[in-house]
């Protein structure tokens, strides 16, 4: 299988702009296979050349080539030029304790998913999930039920395409609601675009804060640190299980490992993040109707507090239909809310690393496009706002960083 250098999925392999969605193989199913790359992670493969119309169509869904956002927002709505446009900000946990107990913060995604498919409103759910037949690695899913949806709950911090299966749902389905990364929902919400027929059978985007996806090189680093070897595993999770739970895995031999977030996250698996992730303008689901985070409590040293304790979820609706939404999960109990209006003033000290990585976008970006790499194509003055909320010293030392990390290794993942 070889790799088009000149086509549009050449020049986003070349230049690191791929995310790994998905969408691009479900859609050119046939021309566009998707694999591990040596790095481990999914990178789509030109089995056949597309036409140049075809070319075209990838160009404009392809989050790693386009990430604008032209969603058009109400008058009384927030805009914040680092957390986007938003109408409620609240925090929140699943009423169905399973949910709560499974999912990564406080099991609302979880729960408004469980919603939509138990009160009709949409026949089926796209999500991720672990494999069932390798443990180890992640499945784009279509949920139909709660049971789905429950046993899909928690974070998986690997390489998940959670967009392959959409073409082919999108044939079965009238009324489907998608959970994905920010930038798997910017790529529907374009595709919904270029393909308004189908698109308008995707209903509702759910997403969630991301920090970024590490490669599965960092599951396989996190094992071995516990002891295990990635053959051996019979079961995985990321997290969830608990608030923030626990990263653990059972063997083959039914012995159970596990560590701490705190260590997971933050000493071994941040170390593996792609690349694109690092110059990310949306790692908050600005384009998704609802959006959760977790709603961490402040630690007396200012940062975020990793304690275990009953989950709670940060609710951000983004649009009109976010909120109808919102409002119909807690008509029919699905979801409890614990503080009905949140401080935005403190999500700089909770999520320190959202906030870092949205007000130095530009200054990465800079890097690339001096060094003549292609960068995504997105909206420039919400980002020159979400600059100048870091220090001058910030935004020069990113640039510098950025040039140098190219200089360095720039084809590295
Ligand atoms: C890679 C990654 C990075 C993250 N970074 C942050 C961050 O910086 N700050 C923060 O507050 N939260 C982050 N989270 C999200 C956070 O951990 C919770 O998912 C969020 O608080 C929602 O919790 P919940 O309990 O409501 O979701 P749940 O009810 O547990 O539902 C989680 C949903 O997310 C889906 N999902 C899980 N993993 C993936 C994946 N890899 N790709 C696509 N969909 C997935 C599941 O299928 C499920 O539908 C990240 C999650 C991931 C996967």
């Amino acid at each position: 299988m070889k790799t088009q250098s000149r086509s549009s999925i050449g020049a986003v392999l070349n230049n690191n702009l791929c995310v790994g969605c998905g969408l691009c193989a479900g859609k050119f199913n046939g021309k566009i296979s998707l694999g591990f790359n040596k790095a481990g992670f999914l990178r789509p493969q030109e089995v056949e050349a597309l036409t140049s119309e075809e070319n075209k169509e990838f160009e404009k869904f392809c989050p790693g080539l386009n990430i604008e956002n032209s969603l058009t927002f109400e008058n009384n709505f927030q805009n914040d030029p680092i957390w986007g446009i938003y109408s409620r900000m609240c925090t929140g946990y699943a009423t169905d304790s399973e949910s709560r107990q499974l999912g990564s913060s406080g099991g609302v995604l979880t729960a408004v998913s469980g919603y939509l498919l138990s009160s009709g409103t949409v026949q089926a759910v796209i999500q991720v999930g672990a494999s069932a037949s390798e443990p180890l690695y992640i499945e784009s899913k279509v949920s139909t039920d709660t049971t789905a949806t429950v046993q899909n709950a928690g974070s998986r911090y690997a390489p998940s395409a959670t967009l392959l299966g959409l073409e082919r749902a999108l044939e079965v389905y009238d009324r489907l609601a998608v959970v994905a990364k920010p930038c798997e929902i910017a790529a529907v919400r374009q595709y919904q675009k270029l393909y308004p027929e189908k698109g308008s059978k995707i209903k509702y985007l759910l997403s969630f804060f991301c920090a970024g996806v590490p490669s599965m090189r960092g599951t396989e680093a996190a094992i071995r640190s516990l002891g295990g070897e990635p053959s051996e595993v019979q079961s995985l999770r990321y997290r969830g299980d608990g608030w923030p739970g626990y990263f653990k895995f059972t063997d083959k031999a039914g012995n159970e490992h596990k560590m701490t977030y705190n260590d997971s996250w933050g000493r071994i698996l941040n170390q593996y993040l792609q690349f694109r992730c690092k110059i990310c303008p949306d790692g908050t689901g600005e384009q998704a109707d609802l959006v959760c985070a977790d709603a961490w409590e402040e630690s007396s040293d200012g940062y975020p507090d990793f304690e275990q304790r009953p989950g709670r979820s940060l609710i951000v609706t983004r649009t009109k239909k976010g909120d109808e939404l919102l409002d119909g999960a807690l008509a029919q109990n699905a979801i409890n809310i614990e503080e009905a209006s949140f401080d935005v003033s403190l999500l700089k000290r909770i999520q320190p690393y959202q906030h870092a990585r949205k007000a130095n976008v530009i200054p990465r970006v800079m890097a690339m496009k001096v060094l003549l790499m292609k960068t995504p194509s997105f909206e420039w003055r919400t980002l020159m706002r979400a600059s100048k909320k870091a220090t001058k010293i910030e935004n020069i030392r990113n640039f510098l960083g950025m040039t140098k990390r190219l200089l360095k290794a720039p084809k590295s993942a």
